[in-house]
């Protein structure tokens, strides 16, 4: 289905928001004085998948190898931008601040850049006016046809898979081990600022030719289920209850068991 879209300019997607960010994007976002938050997830990786499962394939690029217990996994780490309220870049007229430099992400909204998810309108914060134009943003062969949208879309994949294992360095530098499992919930991670700061120059300078090591993880689970599962499987893992008077938080996207 061809998809039409013109931004009307609400500035919606400018509100409190987690955005994801590559390393670079992040580092700059810290310098500004904004504040980044990782989203941590594991999935159990016995073995590796055939090579026909692309969606596998997909997230493996966007992960890093790691252990929970006896279990391999991968995990994947998305930095995120975090703000509650308006960006702190929103301009009052609604024009971006840093529009020439502004993130991929910001560039790609309301597009998809998961090539397993279809554009789900009702699901964007985009006003019921900015789908009714003739600008077309995705063709009927699925294409999108803006090319600042393609090549930031193109941007953030390749940043996903350039960063994986900066990001797994990242955690070891900054002792973060602890993650939710994916598709359930994560555990989000919030270092103070100049910290980060640090350790991402420090995990981004190491370089690609140094090994990053297999560190063990913890997988949290706010479900009673998952955890037995999670332990026969001879997995590290802990309640979330755990976690409350940590600076990390977890956050699930299903159904817990009551406290
Ligand atoms: S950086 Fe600019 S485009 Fe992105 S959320 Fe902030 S104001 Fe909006
Ligand atoms: S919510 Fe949609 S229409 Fe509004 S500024 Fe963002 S991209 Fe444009």
């Amino acid at each position: 289905m061809t998809i039409h879209f013109s931004c009307t300019m609400c500035g919606r997607c400018c509100h409190g928001l987690r955005l994801p960010i590559g390393v670079d994007e992040a580092m700059a976002w810290l310098r500004d004085g904004g504040d980044v938050q990782l989203f941590c997830e594991a999935i159990p990786w016995p073995e590796e998948p055939p090579a026909d499962n692309h969606l596998a394939w997909y997230k493996r690029r966007r992960s890093f190898a790691a252990l929970s217990g006896q279990l391999p996994v991968r995990v994947i780490v998305s930095l995120m931008a975090a703000f509650e309220g308006a960006c702190p870049n929103l301009q009052p007229d609604m024009r971006c601040g840093i529009y020439e430099r502004r993130p991929r992400a910001c560039r790609v909204y309301p597009a998809e850049v998961n090539p397993f998810f279809s554009l789900d309108r009702d699901s964007k914060l985009c006003p019921p006016e900015a789908w009714h134009t003739q600008d077309v943003l995705q063709g009927e062969d699925g294409e999108w046809t803006d090319l600042e949208v393609a090549g930031s879309i193109a941007g953030m994949r390749e940043a996903d898979a350039r960063d994986a294992e900066v990001k797994a360095r990242l955690c070891a530098i900054l002792g973060i081990a602890s993650s939710g499992l994916s598709n359930e919930g994560i555990v989000v991670h919030a270092p103070e600022r100049e910290r980060l700061l640090w350790a991402l120059e420090a995990a981004q300078s190491a370089g690609t030719g140094g090994e990053t090591g297999i560190a063990a993880w913890q997988i949290v689970s706010h479900r009673r289920a998952t955890l037995e599962l999670l332990q026969s499987a001879g997995t590290a893992s802990r309640p979330a209850s755990e976690l409350e008077g940590t600076t990390a938080k977890f956050m699930g996207f299903v159904p817990g068991d009551p406290a």
